[in-house]
């Protein structure tokens, strides 16, 4: 579903992000990556979906090869949710109508389906009482979820989260990630950076460490957990544990 082969990434002449990365997603598999700050994982994710160029290396997304001139790029991320830290909901739209905008704009879905597809999706997160009010007027917990019931609305092949639940409060993380629990069980083809390392024995299929730009470990869940690793991602642990 998502391969990620020999990537290169700089900012910049002088500054490699990402260094021949090269991992994989397979349809239904939930990857969790982690690493300490600035190691590249915001990075790795936004090349994925196209938001930040690549200079060496490829990464294809269902088929379709993402640093390809020609892919309709657009397109591509519509296919693709994502999730980031900040909830970026449009402020001045209601909850449903945050929901129905892209469907109709970007999908062209008629009104009355993008209707029942946003309140279908705000009853799996929990929010149907919250139709109708404005994105301040919820916690951030809340608003997060709605971001996830939005993404979910185009149909994505695949879901990309980056630390959805490190800007919230501690009493609105389990919320969201039981939204996510609850999607990784459903089947839903997931990369998610976040330092959850319970979310990631729960749910997570294989665990990816990164470090100074590098994937290091890329490894089975239990793997990760249990057997001796590189120095890096023990001392990373040993922190964050
Ligand atoms: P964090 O855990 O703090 O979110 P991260 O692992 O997500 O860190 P990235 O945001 O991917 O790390 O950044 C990787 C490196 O690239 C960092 O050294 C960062 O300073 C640098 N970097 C990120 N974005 C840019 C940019 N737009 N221009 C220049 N350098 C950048
Ligand atoms: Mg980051």
């Amino acid at each position: 579903m998502i391969e990620i082969n020999h990537v290169d990434k700089w900012y910049g002449p002088s500054f490699q992000a990402l260094k021949d990365c090269t991992t994989s997603v397979t349809k239904g598999e939930v990857v969790v990556v982690c690493g300490p700050s600035g190691s590249g994982k915001s990075t790795l994710i936004k090349c994925v979906n196209a938001l930040e160029p690549i200079q060496g290396g490829e990464i294809i997304l269902d088929g379709i090869k993402v640093n390809d001139p020609k892919t309709d790029l657009p397109k591509l991320r519509s296919r693709v949710g994502m999730v980031f830290q900040h909830f970026e909901l449009f402020p001045h739209l209601r909850i449903i109508d945050n929901l129905c905008l892209a469907q109709e704009k970007v999908l062209g879905r008629k009104h009355e389906e993008a209707l029942a597809k946003g309140k279908k999706l705000l009853d799996r997160v929990g929010l149907t009482e919250h139709a109708t009010k404005f994105p301040a007027q919820l916690s951030g917990g809340q608003q997060q979820r709605v971001a996830i019931a939005r993404a979910l609305a185009m149909d994505p092949i695949a879901m990309l989260f980056d630390e959805p639940t490190s800007a919230l409060d501690p009493e609105m993380i389990s919320e969201v990630l039981d939204v996510m629990v609850d999607l990784a069980r459903d089947g839903m083809t997931m990369m998610v950076v976040t330092h959850e390392m319970g979310f990631a024995n729960k749910v997570a299929d294989r665990v990816i460490f990164m470090d100074r730009g590098e994937i290091v470990e890329d490894a089975k869940k239990t793997d990760f957990f249990g057997k001796p690793r590189s120095d890096r991602a023990q001392k990373f642990l040993s922190k964050i544990l």
